[in-house]
């Protein structure tokens, strides 16, 4: 076959798809221990959602978005990012009116169309939080301490926070000309992009991951010098909160992140494990994405995680994914005519709650022999084997083998749950 998955995507077979479900276990308990709700929101949006939300001069929005016109004529674009769509969704179902604030979260794929590799994909999938309506500190603390907090359930370890702040759009302008007029001064020794960069958003320049460009940024003007009072009081607050949740940090004043919307606080979690795409997550404050959408002012902050990321840094670390699924009993028919018998008894116990598996070949295709039933049987981690033959099927019984010492004992049909359930709870 010649056709295969586009470039850049991939998929996520059963020996790590456990491993997701796992990830989203601890992501969805840790959510709700922190009051956040979860919502399912559209793959899809209006193009003009990203344009307007995420910013005209963004990578994202220059180069990496997938746009398309639908069967009407409209533009849309699947989701390259998830919080522009849930302050959409917020705004339009009326979660934040009369002061209310809302904090919710939600999981799945994004799509940007940018350069593949290891750790970087144009269909990953996203865990997100955004906490809406509260404009204070203690909610950008909140949100990084709930990100760390599901790193830390998930056992990561060589995890560094690192923390900015990109001021507002009171003292922005300041600090926009500012640099300007410093990298301007170095032009000669700045990529092309960065030139271009310049004009439309000069606080790029401070992320180009260029050797050259980052020796110049390393020296640019730091924002912390151009911070108005309230930004400056924020950020310190932010600081201070974190500090008394024990958390240890790094100021980074070339953190500013891809997407135009933050205000205040940005801030990353990077893995010492994970080479070039070291975050494995990202987020911060953005109290006028809602103006810029349309909608009224509505603060927020929030953060999004990496789910592919976050799975590679696991295996790495070697953390634990817990167990991984597998059945509780096989059930094996020894003969043809067993075969209907068998599947009645899968299909009890099944509905009693085991996790049962059985061979579901028929006579005609892909019936195998009882010898590759009971290896199989035997290879899938199932603590019982129920058989069923030709005696047991005359005299309306099963032989049940517990897998753990090799003991087969044959019971009447109906008996079959006890004997399991009496024996597991004897151990
Ligand atoms: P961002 O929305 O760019 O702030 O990204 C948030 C997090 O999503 C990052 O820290 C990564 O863990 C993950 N991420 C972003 N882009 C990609 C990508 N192309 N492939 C895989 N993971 C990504």
């Amino acid at each position: 076959m010649d056709i295969r998955a586009p470039r850049g995507v991939r998929d996520i077979l059963p020996d790590e798809s456990w491993k997701w479900a796992y990830v989203l276990d601890v992501t969805a308990k840790t959510m709700a221990d922190f009051g956040y709700a979860e919502v399912h929101l559209p793959v899809f949006e209006q193009t003009e959602l990203f344009s307007r939300g995420v910013g005209d001069t963004t990578d994202i929005v220059e180069k990496e978005m997938y746009t398309f016109l639908d069967r009407g004529g409209r533009s849309v674009t699947l989701r390259p990012e998830a919080t522009a769509g849930m302050v959409r969704a917020a705004l339009e179902h009326g979660l934040c009116v009369h002061g209310a604030s809302a904090k919710l979260w939600c999981q799945g794929p994004m799509f940007r169309y940018e350069r593949p590799q290891k750790g970087r994909y144009r269909q990953f999938c996203q865990l997100d939080a955004e906490c809406l309506g509260l404009p204070g500190p203690v909610a950008d603390v909140e949100i990084i301490a709930l990100s760390a907090e599901i790193f830390r359930r998930l056992g990561l370890k060589n995890l560094e926070v690192v923390l900015n702040s990109v001021g507002c759009p009171n003292c922005r302008p300041g600090y926009r000309q500012a640099l300007v007029d410093y990298f301007t001064s170095k032009k000669e020794g700045l990529c092309e992009t960065c030139i271009g960069r310049l004009d439309r958003n000069p606080l790029r320049v401070l992320d180009c991951k260029l050797p050259d460009c980052g020796a110049i940024a390393d020296a640019a003007p730091a924002v912390y010098e151009h911070l108005c009072g309230e930004c400056t009081s924020h950020f310190e607050e932010v600081k201070a909160g974190l500090t008394r949740l024990g958390f240890v940090y790094k100021l980074d004043k070339r953190l500013v992140r891809g997407l135009d919307y933050y205000t205040r606080t940005a801030y990353e979690i990077l893995s010492g494990d994970l080479g070039a795409q070291n975050a494995v997550c990202g987020g911060g404050r953005y109290d006028n994405l809602s103006e810029s959408i349309g909608g009224p002012h509505l603060p927020g902050v929030g953060f999004a995680g990496g789910i592919d990321r976050i799975v590679m840094v696991m295996e790495q670390q070697g953390a634990s994914f817990g167990e991984r699924p597998q059945p509780a009993v096989c059930v094996v028919a020894q003969s043809e005519a067993a075969r209907g018998a068998s599947q009645v008894l899968t299909h009890r116990l099944r509905r009693e709650g085991f996790a049962v598996e059985q061979d579901a070949g028929d006579s005609s295709r892909w019936a195998r022999s009882f010898r590759a039933q009971m290896k199989s049987a035997g290879g899938s981690g199932a603590a019982w084997v129920c058989i069923i033959g030709d005696e047991e099927l005359a005299s309306g019984s099963v032989a049940v083998k517990n897998m753990n010492t090799g003991d087969q004992v044959v019971v009447p049909d109906a008996e079959v749950t006890r004997t399991i359930q009496t024996a597991t709870s004897e151990v």
